[in-house]
C-alpha cells in the first residue's frame, strides 16, 4: 500500500463526491451529471452517490465506475453519517445537562450560553 496523502478539499463544505459529478445547470441545482459515464440524474449529490455505489433503487447504476471510486464514495457516506451521529449525541448531552443541573443557577446559565453558541455556529465542539 502506498501512503497516499489526504488531499485536502478546496471547498471544505463541498461533498467530495462532486469529484465525480457536475451540475451544469445553475437553475436546476438538483440536476447532476455523472462525470464518469455522463448519466444525468436529479436528486443532488446524494443521488449521484447512489448511482456510483449502486445502492439506489431509483437511479440507474453507473456502469463505468471503478471499485476504487466506489470505495471512496462509500467512505464519504460513512463519514457523513458519523458527523450526523455525533451532532445528535451532542444535542443529547446538552439537553440532559440542562435538566440535571436544574437547581444550580450559574450552571444553568452556562448551559444556556453553550446551547446558543451551538445553535449559531453548529461547530463548537462542545
Ligand atoms: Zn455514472
Amino acid at each position: 500500500m502506498s501512503s497516499d496523502a489526504n488531499t485536502a478539499p478546496q471547498f471544505p463544505n463541498r461533498d467530495m463526491a462532486w469529484e465525480w459529478g457536475v451540475c451544469r445547470d445553475a437553475m436546476k441545482k438538483q440536476c447532476v451529471w455523472c462525470k464518469i459515464c455522463g448519466h444525468k440524474m436529479s436528486g443532488g449529490i446524494t443521488r449521484l452517490k447512489q448511482h456510483l455505489t449502486h445502492t439506489g433503487g431509483q437511479v440507474k447504476s453507473c456502469m463505468k465506475v471503478t471499485v476504487d471510486i466506489q470505495k471512496r464514495v462509500m467512505e464519504s457516506i460513512k463519514e457523513k453519517e458519523k458527523i450526523q451521529l455525533q451532532k445528535k449525541r451532542n444535542m443529547q448531552i446538552l439537553s440532559s445537562h440542562s435538566s440535571d443541573e436544574d437547581d444550580q443557577d450559574d450552571v444553568e446559565e452556562e448551559v444556556r450560553i453553550t446551547k446558543k453558541c451551538f445553535k449559531e455556529k453548529e461547530i463548537c465542539g462542545y
